[in-house]
């Protein structure tokens, strides 16, 4: 069976709606979403105009700085600095990739933890791996979400996360860990990986490579989680499983488009409202 993320999706956003909505009535200030986007990265472009809409949509306020791919990395960090002494800002995205000149790594430092809504800076790193309250980014905590959305208890399950990216596997595993399963993490070298996906109970797939998990990958019955946004032969977009392959066998599974990705910027939503709430306590 699908997992429905852009109706779940829809579903947060209209709550975060009825909370914007409500400190509009009580006359109070209204979050505030930056997103930097630096150059003409065409993915880009398109997943920050996302952004843009789905905080029009919510009500909430954003700004898009749209800097020249020539800008030098002290334009940019003086850009950030100014952005974290802000009051009326509570979110500050970076979309990345970066041009090759920047250092994309200092730049993500230099963010306010406490405004860091994609949840990459270190001290949000650190606190999710010590189980601590903090911004969690976005991709992981939409799964998490989804499994919510379905009832399922990851307590004793074999999770396996095929990906180990800073972004996505090792922090979608932190997740699955703190919920009580037991988490193998594959990747580009690991031995036998279909005889490691058999086993899972839950199989996350983050590879970005356009249907590799083929039903021999999958056990019947599992939950499939597919973050991939690849594109298939024909150019069109698709996931890292072969749908058409798994459909039948799995308990669930999250199609792509449809799946995972409504779920990142109903968590970006989520994680700027919660900068907020935190920021005017
Ligand atoms: P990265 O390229 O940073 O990481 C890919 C990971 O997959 C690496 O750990 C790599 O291993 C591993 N890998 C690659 N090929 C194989 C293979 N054949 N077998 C086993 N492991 C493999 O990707 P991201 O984590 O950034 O993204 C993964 C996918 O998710 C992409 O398709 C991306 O577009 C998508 N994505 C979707 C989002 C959404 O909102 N839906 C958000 C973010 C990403 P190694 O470390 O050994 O190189």
């Amino acid at each position: 069976m699908n997992i429905d993320g852009k109706n779940v999706s829809l579903k947060r956003k209209d709550e975060i709606k009825q909370k914007i909505q409500q400190l509009q009535n009580e006359g109070k200030r209204i979050p505030k979403l930056v997103v930097i986007l630096v150059g003409n990265n065409q993915a880009s472009q398109v997943y920050v105009r996302n952004k843009e809409k789905a905080c029009a949509y919510v009500g909430m306020l954003s700004e898009i700085m749209r800097l020249d791919e020539s800008v030098l990395e002290d334009e940019l960090i003086q850009v950030i600095e100014r952005l974290n002494h802000d009051e009326t800002v509570d979110g500050i995205l970076v979309q990345l990739p970066l041009p090759q000149h920047i250092h994309e790594e200092k730049i993500l430092d230099l963010i306010d933890p406490k405004k860091d809504v994609d949840g990459f800076h270190p001290i949000n790193v650190a606190k999710l791996f010590l189980g601590q309250d903090g911004l969690v980014p976005c991709t992981p905590q939409g799964m998490m979400v989804l499994l919510d959305e379905i009832h399922y208890d990851l307590t004793g399950k074999e999770v396996v996360v095929v990906g180990r990216s800073n972004i996505v596997g090792k922090p979608v595993s932190l997740l699955c860990l703190q919920r009580n399963a037991t988490v193998t993490i594959a990747h580009s070298r690991t031995e036998n990986l279909k005889e490691v996906c058999q086993r899972a109970d839950v199989l996350i797939a983050a590879i970005g490579q356009a249907k590799f998990f083929t039903k021999d990958y999958v056990k019947p019955g599992a939950v499939v989680l597919d973050v991939g946004m690849d594109r298939d032969e024909n150019d069109k977009l698709c996931g890292d499983v072969d749908y058409q392959d798994v459909k039948d066998i799995v308990s669930y599974i999250t199609p792509v488009p449809g799946g995972i990705g409504p779920m990142t910027i109903a968590m970006l939503l989520e994680n700027t409202l919660k900068a907020y709430y935190n920021r005017e306590e």
